[in-house]
């Protein structure tokens, strides 16, 4: 092992940069195959004694990984990653994004931070975990596709669900700066199609303007938020304390003169609380197809509004109450609130029954972006948190 950067770095902290280093190499963008990775990761838990289960997706081309150690037959703990990450385009980086760099305090590369960085500490902390008498089970569970919608987390959810003892509770290494987060909110987004009717515009008024009625949803989408800001529900441990939705993409219309028959567009809404979206989503149809549908079918019967999910994920906020988060407080850094962005912790919630929390190293700043980083210090003190949760594993 090299000498570490700092007197006093953690014994694992090379360990972590290197084991970076390697998952970073594998440009695994939502896009392509996770396979490799996975296998590389099966190879390392497989050589620890780990009991590797490896869940392949319906393509072949994709898979979430869960490795054990400890014993079966008692409730246990999950720490829990994606391994996919969104897409980088070299033209806006320093340094090839999938090539680890250090600049000074610093690591450079697509997923640093989101989320191999936490993947990159568990490797590095898991020899540790095999050499004392772990008296529960640690699961690490890798998915794929999450950047995409959560879309590999259920099959893991539900395997550990269906386990003699499931585990009872999900730590999610999401970058939180090594704050606790104990709730996070959930979201629905729809791709909504006006069918209306199109025609030379000079007669415009005989038509169905897709773009008009467009428009006058979207008012009633940007009025519901509003009265979410105003009327709540609210939950102050969020920075946006309430609901949100809103429209993010719009595309309609074919030329100057041409009334369209055609408009289609994207929105979200974002809850804080786990069945409100659906119920609420729901409750907007309604009212808008209630208000818009009838007008627009007197004057073409062939008119329609289709509405279409296009991925949901649900809210997070069951584990404070839980029986094992409490026995594991004392070990657990101090809450540090909510966040509104996703997560796969609802998803461990709702289709496993586990409930979770967010509490992973790097800063959520620097994700999603050009020139993504983590702080050297965040891994030195996710290995430190690995740390004590090993020796209290062992108690
Ligand atoms: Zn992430």
């Amino acid at each position: 092992m090299q000498a570490s950067a700092t007197p006093n770095a953690h014994p694992q902290l090379d360990a972590a940069i290197s084991h970076l280093a390697d998952l970073i190499a594998y440009d695994t963008t939502s896009a392509y195959s996770n396979l490799e990775l996975i296998h590389h990761m099966e190879n390392f838990f497989t050589g620890l004694g780990a009991n590797v289960t490896v869940l392949p997706d319906e393509s072949g081309e994709k898979a979430n990984l869960v490795a054990r150690l400890g014993p079966a037959d008692v409730a246990g703990i999950v720490l829990s990653g994606h391994t996919d990450v969104v897409p980088a385009n070299p033209k806006s980086w320093q340094s090839d994004p999938f090539k680890m760099e250090q600049r000074g305090s610093r690591l450079f590369g697509r997923g640093t931070c989101d989320m191999k960085g936490f993947a990159a500490c568990v490797m590095a902390a898991a020899p540790a975990f095999t050499s004392g008498e772990l008296q529960r089970p640690l699961y690490f569970c890798f998915s794929h596709d999450e950047e995409v919608g959560c879309l590999g987390a259920p099959a893991i959810a539900r395997y550990l669900a269906e386990l003699k003892v499931p585990p009872s509770l999900a730590i999610i290494g999401e970058p939180s700066e090594m704050k606790l987060i104990n709730g996070q909110k959930g979201k629905i987004a729809m791709r909504v199609t006006m069918r209306g009717e199109g025609g030379h515009s000079s007669f415009s008024p005989q038509h169905v303007n897709a773009v008009e009625y467009a428009s006058r949803i979207i008012t009633m989408i940007a009025e519901r938020s509003r009265r979410y800001e105003q009327e709540g529900p609210f939950d102050l441990d969020f920075t946006v304390p309430h609901a949100t939705t809103l429209t993010t993409m719009i595309e309609g219309g074919v030329a100057t003169n041409v009334t369209p028959d055609t408009c289609s567009f994207i929105f979200e809404l974002r809850s804080i609380d786990q069945e409100a979206a659906a119920t609420d989503i729901q409750a907007l149809i309604n009212d808008i197809e209630a208000a818009l549908l009838p007008e627009m079918q007197r004057q073409s019967a062939d008119s329609a509004i289709e509405w279409q999910e296009l991925f949901a994920y649900p809210a997070m906020g069951d584990a404070t109450d839980s029986k094992m988060f409490k026995e594991l407080e004392p070990i657990l850094p101090k809450r540090g609130g909510k966040v509104s962005y996703g997560s796969e912790g609802g998803v461990f919630e709702i289709d496993g029954g586990i409930p979770s929390v967010i509490l992973g190293p790097g800063s959520i700043r620097q994700a999603h972006k050009p020139d993504e980083f983590i702080e050297i210090d965040q891994l030195s003190q996710c290995l430190a948190f690995f740390d004590e949760l090993n020796t209290w594993m062992e108690r």
